[in-house]
């Protein structure tokens, strides 16, 4: 999974000289009927490869060998965006596989381009889940619908309950305040490595999960501006499987992204009947991106269409039309169009949000966009 700690460490990365190769690439099954990667890949190379040296072509030529080979037998893992670093001389490789379409792209320089990638962490909103125990704790971050753990907190000074009396020979009721004082440093040491990763991570949302009596202690515990962030508790047990988390996160998670998306359409629609840099229905949409306005697409997740697509230069069209009105080349049958706008915006840098569900976008024809101008 992607994280700005990773990605700040790859872009301090100097070769000492040595040639990064960066590729960014749409391995969508459905944009990719044949998936040809390894065609697009050879195409991209060509219009980098003109405007590169003999030498440093000669220097690279390891890091494509291995691109090219990989690409090759990894199609089982691939998702929808691929990004794969490569600097052989360097001995440094790495792969992101992402469930977000990206803008075909390569990048031969001496330092890693990874602004694209800092750019899905900007753009696709993560969720960090505290699991929190009365002697322990854990970290969590969801991010595209994935969950990893990211760090655990086991504090050694807080005495078990059982103990009640035992050598320190307090009163049952001192006793428990004894327990109480430590579990509250215990509770204070895990919200201060929770806000310093929150800051650090730019994670701006953050669900709770416990007990009953730890959700309702660490609530208490929590700063105004953490307090902000909080999108929903749960119930949990602190041994839980990171899959179990996210089935109990899940719902929350959902409801949460329901609401923003709902906001985002209310605000397209609104925009798009004022003739206010946004568009709806697939017609506007497809003139919109043929121009190259859109900034932002908003679909519908169950929004399939047929349509045509432009043999030469990709123009894409619903209507059944032979031939191509901007360059006449032959109009070949397409059975999912609106993959296609989904990429074509993303190539022209836009955002692209897909809607599970929404009434308002279903009655205003499935899709619609934000302009840039
Ligand atoms: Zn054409």
């Amino acid at each position: 999974m992607l994280n700005r700690e990773e990605l700040k460490e790859i872009a301090k990365m100097r070769g000492d000289g040595a040639y990064f190769v960066s590729l960014y690439l749409n391995v969508n099954p459905i944009t990719n009927v044949k998936d040809n990667y390894g065609i697009h890949v050879k195409n991209m190379l060509k219009q980098t490869t003109e405007q590169l040296s003999k030498p440093v072509l000669k220097r690279i030529s390891a890091d494509l060998e291995k691109i090219e080979s990989y690409l090759l037998s990894n199609k089982r893992i691939f998702k929808k965006g691929l990004a794969l670093l490569s600097s052989q001389e360097s001995k440094f490789w790495k792969e992101f596989h992402l469930s977000v379409p990206l803008r075909n792209e390569i990048i031969v320089d001496q330092i890693p381009y990874i602004k694209p990638l800092f750019g899905v962490l900007d753009n696709y909103q993560r969720y960090a889940i505290l699991l929190v125990g009365r002697d322990s704790a854990r970290l969590f971050l969801v991010h595209l619908g994935e969950i990893e753990e990211y760090a655990e907190v086991h504090s050694e000074n807080v005495p078990a309950r059982h103990k009640k009396g035992g050598w320190f020979a307090l009163s049952e009721k001192s006793y428990e305040r004894h327990i109480d004082y430590h579990v509250s440093m215990h509770l204070k040491d895990v919200l201060k490595k929770l806000d310093s990763f929150l800051s650090g991570e730019y994670v701006g949302r953050l669900l709770i999960g416990g007990s009953e009596e730890a959700l309702t202690k660490v609530r208490a515990m929590l700063s105004q501006s953490m307090a902000d962030k909080v999108i929903g508790t749960f119930q949990a047990d602190m041994s839980a499987r990171s899959k179990d988390i996210l089935d109990k996160a899940e719902p929350i998670l959902m409801s949460f992204e329901e609401k923003r998306e709902e906001e985002d359409v209310d605000e397209m629609v609104a925009k798009a009947l004022k003739n206010e840099n946004a568009v709806l229905g697939v017609e506007d949409v497809l003139n919109a991106l043929q121009e190259g306005r859109i900034m932002k697409l908003v679909m519908l997740k169950d929004f399939k269409l047929s349509g045509k697509s432009c043999s030469q230069c990709g123009y894409l069209n619903s209507h059944d039309i032979a031939s191509c009105p901007y360059c006449k080349g032959k109009m070949q049958k397409v059975k999912y169009i609106v993959d296609l706008i989904a990429q074509k915006a993303v190539e022209q840098g836009a955002l692209v949000e897909v809607v599970d569900k929404n009434k308002k976008l279903k009655e205003a024809g499935n899709i619609g966009a934000f302009l840039r101008f």
